[in-house]
């Protein structure tokens, strides 16, 4: 089975929305298209291209936009508690510093992965699979028999 941008995924369920299938996959580290390959190849680092489909993930460039949205996220889900506690017991600055930096850094470290993975899906689907960007094509075996 080789990749097809115009195609679903082959055991996609009939109705769902494959954009929402697209992201829960890419968020759960699995290729956006089939939900069988790996997404990443390290922390962050995408694989070249998925080992079940074969799909181009590592020429995608998501650059800024992972970044962007976890720090939304993790400064949605936790300021609400940072206001909350400054309220109830007004701690000092070097407590609130001590307890919530660290907080916000491992809620960072936790989301950006999975924000990655659910980016890149959103690329994927948008077509954005790095031609637009001039991406380097991987090395490919040579077409014909080269009397051209
Ligand atoms: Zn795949």
């Amino acid at each position: 089975m080789s990749w097809d941008p115009t195609r679903g995924a082959p055991d996609a369920p009939a109705a769902p929305q494959p954009i929402l299938a697209g992201l829960v996959r890419g968020a759960r580290g699995r290729c956006p298209c089939c939900g069988e390959g790996r997404l990443f190849a390290g922390y962050l680092r995408l694989v070249p291209e998925c080992s079940a489909c074969g799909a181009p993930l590592g020429r995608i460039r998501a650059d800024d936009a992972p970044p962007y949205f976890t720090i939304f996220l993790a400064g949605h889900l936790l300021l609400p508690g940072v206001f909350w506690v400054e309220r109830a017991w007004q701690p000092p600055m070097w407590l609130h510093m001590a307890v919530w930096l660290p907080a916000f850094t491992i809620a960072c470290m936790l989301l950006l992965r999975p924000v990655k993975g659910a980016v890149v899906a959103w690329m994927l689907r948008l077509g954005l699979t790095g031609d637009e960007q001039g991406a380097p094509v991987p090395v490919a075996p040579p077409r014909g028999t080269g009397d051209a």
